[in-house]
């Protein structure tokens, strides 16, 4: 076969096919048949420029050196520079005087007469700011042909072979280098993706079991809220009967022997009056209190304008007595519970009343359309709250006034904060002390779930 033609169906093989050590041997046994030689093989280099035989043809097995890393004692890293710009060496005797004793005698080793050595040099991407001070090429290994019963003369269309094919199988190694990289880089894909999915499933697991505590948490702060809401709801109720007894016979009591026993019976007939009106007082605000969650009552759209006339018709004598101003600007419509959205503002503008200053009450009641819901407000020029009690002033009994200073069981923010709640809004103060107090509140614009 012509040289052209060997050298054409190798760069096809090398083109079609991935296997690179396959396409090694059989291009290595088809150019020493192409040569006639003993022995060609291609041998790689390693690190430290020592290398291994990775493929041979070879006339006589006992001459193989296949697998074999072998360090030429001679080979100087002078020597890399010329390989890599491609110089080709060819010894045709080795004892025709041209190479060094040391060379001989390495190639004893290998029964080698005459030989004819090709770099094979894989090209490489470089930086292009690197461009001029590192070298394009690696010399990655040698295409070596050997003669190893006789001399040789190479001729120079052999050598213009080897060195073609040289470059073709440098192609086939760089093929081979990128395959593997590529699916370097695929199985770590895979890898990461596999990770990310793991991570995904276990972070989605975690949500859930947090999902079902909270879901358990809820369910059994609902049902511990609805037990006390029964419990006060029971005791206030029940209390009330014998309440009123104790409250009217000490009452009797008093309108029938006053005067007549001495001053300390007086005293103590008063106390118990009085204890007996305000336990009244304390357990009707706690059975109003505890019906707010369960008034019943389905959720209507309710005009908070003809709400807010309601409530200040009910507080009318306060307003009057206190010379109190009432300034009001437009109210939306909402969907919520008329009776308890009185009692809301009612509850506000009687405390704006009650915990005013030394001036008439001046009172500014007004609402604003946000993104889903309506925000309210109460602003009076009153006494004002301490802002760290800003949070405390809606629980229940919570008060910051002695009842000498100011009437009250402290439950009307507690029964404000309930009935917002349930409306699916927010209620909260702002204030200083002595500049008066700004109470806000938000109610939906559209009405979901109402608890
Ligand atoms: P009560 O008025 O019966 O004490 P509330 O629950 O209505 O109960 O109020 C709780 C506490 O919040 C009051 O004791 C008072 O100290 C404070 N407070 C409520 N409204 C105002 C207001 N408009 N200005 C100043 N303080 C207020």
């Amino acid at each position: 076969m012509e040289f052209s033609e060997i050298l054409a169906k190798i760069a096809l093989r090398i083109r079609q096919s991935l296997h690179l050590e396959k396409i090694l041997q059989t291009t290595v046994a088809e150019v020493r048949q192409w040569l006639n030689s003993d022995r060609v093989f291609i041998y790689r280099f390693r690190e430290d420029w020592s290398g291994v035989v990775m493929v041979e043809s070879v006339n006589d097995s006992r001459w193989s050196i296949v697998d074999r890393v072998i360090a030429d004692p001679c080979f100087k890293e002078a020597w890399i520079e010329p390989f890599r710009n491609g110089r080709v060496t060819s010894v045709e005797d080795i004892y025709g005087g041209t190479v060094t004793p040391c060379y001989v005698e390495f190639l004893e080793q290998y029964h080698v007469r005459s030989n004819l050595v090709v770099p094979i040099l894989i090209s490489r991407e470089i930086p292009d700011n690197l461009a001029n001070s590192s070298p394009s090429t690696d010399l990655w290994g040698l295409l070596i042909a050997h003669e190893c019963s006789k001399i040789r003369k190479w001729q120079t269309i052999e050598v213009d072979f080897l060195q073609k094919l040289a470059t073709q199988v440098a192609i086939a190694i760089k093929q081979a280098m990128l395959f593997e990289q590529l699916q370097q880089t695929n199985q770590e894909l895979a890898e990461s993706k596999a990770d990310l999915e793991i991570k995904v499933r276990d972070r989605t697991r975690e949500l859930e079991l947090v999902n079902r505590q909270l879901l358990k948490l809820n369910q059994e702060l609902t049902c511990s809220n609805q037990e006390l809401e029964q419990f006060a709801y029971i005791v206030s109720h029940d209390l009330r009967e014998p309440l009123r007894m104790v409250t009217s016979f000490t009452q009797l009591l008093k309108q029938k022997y006053a005067g007549h026993l001495d001053a300390e019976a007086d005293k103590i007939i008063g106390f118990a009056v009085d204890g007996a009106i305000r336990m009244e007082e304390l357990i009707n605000d706690l059975l109003a209190y505890s019906q707010v969650g369960n008034s019943g009552k389905t959720l209507e759209l309710v005009d908070t304008e003809v709400v807010l006339d309601q409530a200040l018709s009910n507080l009318h004598l306060a307003l009057q007595e206190t010379n109190a101003q009432i300034i009001r600007e437009p109210l939306p419509a909402v969907v919520g519970d008329t009776t308890q959205l009185i009692q809301l503002w009612q509850n506000l503008i009687a405390n704006a009343i009650k915990y005013r200053t030394a001036e008439s009450p001046r009172i500014e009641i007004g609402a604003t359309a946000e993104l889903d819901q309506y925000l309210f407000w109460v602003k009076d020029n009153g006494i004002g709250i301490n802002p760290q009690y800003s949070d405390r002033i809606f629980q229940i009994f919570q008060r910051l006034h002695t009842r000498q200073e100011y009437p009250g069981t402290g439950t009307g923010l507690a029964i404000c904060h309930k009935i917002v709640e349930r409306h699916g809004g927010k209620i909260w103060v702002e204030s200083e002390l002595g500049q008066g107090a700004t109470f806000y509140f938000t109610l939906p614009v559209e009405q979901e779930a109402i608890k």
